[in-house]
């Protein structure tokens, strides 16, 4: 399969050279030149509602891998990346919750990162030139993108977190391991450390010097695997015989354009919840037709607090510029941090679940979209684990968030971070000097 650029003013490539290069040459994002269907495969998973992750998995993943790796390859690709499953929990017939966060690092990112990690290290060893990897994060990507890296040969990935704006524990978890991870703080805002990393690909001295690769959401490799677990959703509750609705909770938007893709593969999703917090770009487009992006406000909920959301243009590729046809299958909403603590709450004293800001955020759009829809089977994507906002969630449920075991090991560890300003030239002059 070829991969496009959504700006078209560059050839389409293959699967090898999207994954290694990122971005495209013109800035725009790559996509799938036919996003393959997979009707066999809800057949065959309706009917057999004992499966493992992996092996679902590899039944989408074939379709995108093939023939740049062989079965056996693809196989080894998702059985290593996904040692963990995706499960729904349900709190009433109306209510129920994805958990995305059994992986390595507590969050979503586990599932694109590790599949990115594992796919990306295959094709480094088949062409024997290391890559350096640029990854920006506010928040769960650094952790989950450095996790599924560390001690891969032939891969270095430097890691750009802006300084003081994500969670102590998030930080422990890709600030602390050394190796061939670098973290770098950021004297700014999660969109300088996005635009450190663009300006990095765009400038010539540094790309002729190292072979860069970027490791965020805008990665065709991290997309892909995300469909999953929508698959995975929908066989654990497509007994219940309603509509299935998925409510994301989003940011830059690669985990709802994940859900997209499954369902242009054919998984009969009825219709998605886009729930954002204050940044509510997207939302506010669905509104009024203007895209308007705009500096990213704090909240906390903070690993969706981006202003000018990367997979928007992926959105708007896979619907041809036709707002009309993104609202009828998109639903958006967004809330404040006073109604998100609220959610916390009510899911805790209702249903006895302790959800984190994000889920919550997916609470309330689900709650706002039940009051127009009430026969419907909502699914809301709980991103990541209550202990990596355990700040939040600790001060409204008045309960202690017990710490898994494998935070625990990184809390327990010192920060090696090295500090820089968010000009480009110190950031350049880093790379150059060091690498
Ligand atoms: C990254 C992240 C999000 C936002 O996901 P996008 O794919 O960027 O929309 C939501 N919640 C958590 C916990 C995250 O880490």
């Amino acid at each position: 399969m070829q991969y496009y650029s959504t700006k078209h003013q560059v050839p389409p490539v293959n699967f090898a050279e999207a994954v290694l290069k990122g971005l495209p040459d013109d800035n725009g994002l790559f996509m799938p030149t036919a996003i393959p269907t997979a009707h066999e495969v809800v057949a065959k998973y309706t009917a057999k509602p004992q499966h493992t992750f992996s092996e679902l998995a590899y039944d989408i993943a074939v379709k995108f891998l093939s023939p740049t790796f062989t079965e056996q390859e693809i196989r080894e690709i998702v059985t290593t990346a996904f040692p963990f499953h995706a499960p729904v929990v349900t709190l009433d017939a109306q209510h129920h919750v994805l958990e995305l966060f059994h992986g390595h690092t507590l969050a979503f990112k586990d599932f694109g990162a590790r599949f990115m990690a594992q796919v990306m290290s295959r094709l480094v060893a088949k062409s024997q030139e290391p890559l350096h990897i640029l990854v920006a994060t506010s928040g769960d990507t650094g952790s989950a993108v450095a996790h599924g890296f560390l001690g891969v040969p032939n891969i270095h990935v430097t890691v750009l977190y802006p300084s003081g704006k994500v969670s102590e524990r998030q930080e422990k978890q890709f600030a602390t391991l050394g190796q061939n991870i670098t973290a770098l703080e950021i004297a700014g805002t999660f969109d300088d450390c996005q635009a450190l990393v663009k300006q990095a690909f765009l400038d010539t001295d540094l790309t002729k010097k190292l072979r860069l690769s970027s490791a965020n959401s805008i990665n065709i490799s991290r997309l892909i695997p995300q469909a999953f677990y929508y698959f995975s959703a929908y066989f654990q509750v497509h007994h219940l015989n309603q509509p299935v609705v998925f409510v994301v909770p989003s940011g830059n938007f690669g985990n709802l354009t994940a859900g997209l893709f499954a369902q242009r593969m054919g998984l009969p999703i009825h219709q998605f919840v886009a729930a954002t917090n204050a940044n509510d770009v997207v939302p506010a487009y669905l509104q009024s037709g203007n895209f308007q992006p705009h500096a990213s406000i704090q909240t906390i909920s903070n690993a969706m607090d981006v202003g000018n959301p990367s997979n928007f243009a992926r959105m708007q590729d896979l619907f041809q510029n036709n707002l009309a046809a993104m609202q009828k299958n998109i639903v958006g909403y967004s809330f404040d941090d006073e109604s998100t603590r609220k959610a916390i709450a009510t899911v805790k004293n209702k249903y006895n679940y302790t959800i984190e800001p994000h889920g919550a955020v997916g609470f309330l759009a689900l709650e706002a979209y039940l009051q127009t829809h009430p026969q419907t089977t909502g699914i809301v994507l709980e991103t990541a684990h209550p202990v990596k906002f355990y700040e939040v969630v600790e001060e409204v449920t008045g309960e202690t968030v017990p710490v898994p075991e494998r935070l625990q090991v990184w809390l327990d560890k010192p920060k090696l971070s090295i500090p820089l300003g968010k000009d480009f030239a110190g950031f350049k002059e880093f790379l150059m000097k060091n690498f």
